[in-house]
């Protein structure tokens, strides 16, 4: 099934007129539909890119969560794509030794790291600033 899928793709021509075009079957859902945003398919949205470490400014906040009163360590303000988020999540977690999730555009560590985290994101060429209490 997966071979003659890549089969099928392999002779596809962007090229050749659409009704010559072999039919090309998906599972995805959205496959055929345009872009709620840009209405075109594919997609031709500008999608956001991560800046140089070089040229982004980590803010690094404590902050205490209502239920339970836990300590999270949110870094916020940089400009990454999603992958990239998750990418340096993972690494901030690694380094403080302990577990974290990305929420939108800010990453929250559990627990009160906020020099380790400040410390693994000079290193990765972060400027860092801290902010709040
Ligand atoms: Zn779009």
């Amino acid at each position: 099934m997966r071979r003659l899928t890549l089969n099928v793709i392999r002779l596809y021509n962007a090229d050749m007129p659409i009704d010559e075009r072999p039919t090309v079957y998906s599972t995805e859902a959205n496959f055929s539909k345009p872009c709620p945003r840009c209405h075109s398919n594919p997609c031709r949205c500008r999608k956001p890119k991560s800046l140089p470490p070089e040229q982004q400014m980590a803010s690094i906040r404590r902050e205490t969560k209502g239920r339970g009163g836990k300590t999270v360590t949110v870094v916020y303000g940089l400009q990454l794509t999603p992958d990239d988020f998750k990418e340096l999540a993972r690494q901030l977690k690694q380094a403080c030794g302990t577990g974290g999730t990305v929420k939108e555009d800010a990453i929250e560590i559990q627990g009160d790291h906020r020099e380790k985290v400040a410390a693994r994101l000079r290193q990765l060429g972060y400027q860092t600033k801290f902010t709040g209490g």
